[in-house]
């Protein structure tokens, strides 16, 4: 449980304010509560990763901390670990499977202190082979409801052309690195676990360079952007997630590719709103045409336009619903719900006046 990523688990980016996690959070949590799911037990599962991740991110210290830690890669590390030290697919998005379940957050003050304390002198995490990116990508409602493509550009580490990867100097002569003795990884024991972490000294490289690569300060990689074009299977929600494989960081010396986990976040639309499968959606209409009945053209979220037929004494609130045009998913297909706003004038020229007063004396009622 502890090794899930918990911005990921509540949908949103690292740079979240406050505010942004406390939304994501009372939205998830209305729609993974156990009571609203008695048919769906794995809602009570997802329901706990969304308290246990607000329980730490909507805590600006314990965030502080895991953020340090999250930085360190101390969760994937610990997952790759217990799955035997091989680079599975689940590296940092589904730890489910051999993720570092004994490691709960309660304890979480005192483990952030160690890794700070080890870790914590500028060494940055290097990876020796390729990496699982994590990117929060937003989805126009449109697409997120029909599904379709978007591009994205996400940030991704390639190896330093200057140095090939190597984070030397050109020319540069190398040495074992004394931190480490050569073997590439630390590690320490605490609480009954051990975690393996690559020595941040030399990078887990095992050697030294007489001068660090000037281009990437040593790193041996370099920020970039891949754009990749993404496929936004229909009915999508916020926190949905996909795994693109192969598109992530390159892998060092020839490895392959990682992959790229993507969670969607869902834009607003300023007509449409979505209620499980079916599109919920206002229109105006007036005191005249709710008396009087009338016929409405009304956007479906797939572009095109349906007719309404509104009867006369129609009240102010009342949904219509047409048939079909909500979202489709497992090949059951929601309706679109219109619900009918009365509105006023606010103004009324002469003419108007008098014909509502002539209504008013014909209802007999005072003015
Ligand atoms: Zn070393
Ligand atoms: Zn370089």
């Amino acid at each position: 449980m502890a090794a899930k990523d918990f911005y990921q688990v509540l949908g949103v980016p690292d740079s979240a304010s406050q505010d942004d996690i406390k939304k994501a959070y009372r939205r998830l949590a209305k729609q993974y509560h156990p009571d609203a799911n008695p048919n769906n037990p794995s809602a009570g599962e997802r329901f706990k990763e969304i308290s246990e991740a607000h329980g730490v991110l909507s805590d600006a210290d314990k965030r502080k901390q895991y953020d340090q830690m999250r930085r360190l890669g101390a969760f994937d590390g610990m997952a790759r670990q217990r799955a035997g030290g091989a680079r599975s697919g689940a590296a940092t998005g589904g730890a489910q499977g051999g993720g570092a379940e004994g490691l709960e957050f309660g304890d979480f003050g005192g483990l952030g202190d160690i890794f700070s304390s080890i870790f914590g002198r500028g060494g940055r995490r290097e990876e020796p082979s390729a990496e699982t990116l994590e990117a929060v990508v937003e989805v126009p409602f449109r697409i997120a409801a029909l599904g379709g493509k978007i591009p994205v550009a996400i940030p991704v580490s390639d190896p330093c052309p200057t140095c090939a990867g190597s984070g030397g100097a050109p020319g540069a002569t190398w040495s074992t690195c004394p931190e480490c003795d050569g073997r590439g990884t630390i590690s320490f024991g605490q609480g009954g676990f051990a975690v393996n972490r690559p020595c941040p000294q030399c990078r887990g490289r095992g050697r030294i360079p007489s001068q660090p690569c000037p281009t990437c300060r040593g790193a041996g990689e370099v920020r970039t952007e891949r754009r990749v074009v993404i496929t936004v299977p229909p009915a999508t929600d916020t926190g949905s997630r996909i795994r693109l494989r192969g598109q992530g960081g390159a892998g060092q010396s020839g490895a392959p590719s990682g992959d790229i986990v993507v969670t969607f976040q869902v834009q607003p639309d300023r007509f449409f709103r979505r209620e499980g499968l079916d599109i919920i959606c206002e229109v105006p209409i007036n005191v005249a045409q709710a008396a009087l009945g009338t016929r409405l053209r009304v956007r479906t979220v797939d572009g095109k336009k349906v007719m309404l037929r509104i009867p006369a004494g129609t009240q102010p609130g009342r949904k219509f619903r047409i048939k079909g045009q909500g979202i489709e998913k497992n090949g059951r297909r929601g309706d679109q719900l219109v619900a009918v706003q009365v509105t006023l004038p606010e103004r009324l020229t002469e003419e108007q006046q008098d014909l509502l007063k002539r209504f008013a004396e014909a209802a007999g009622m005072q003015y």
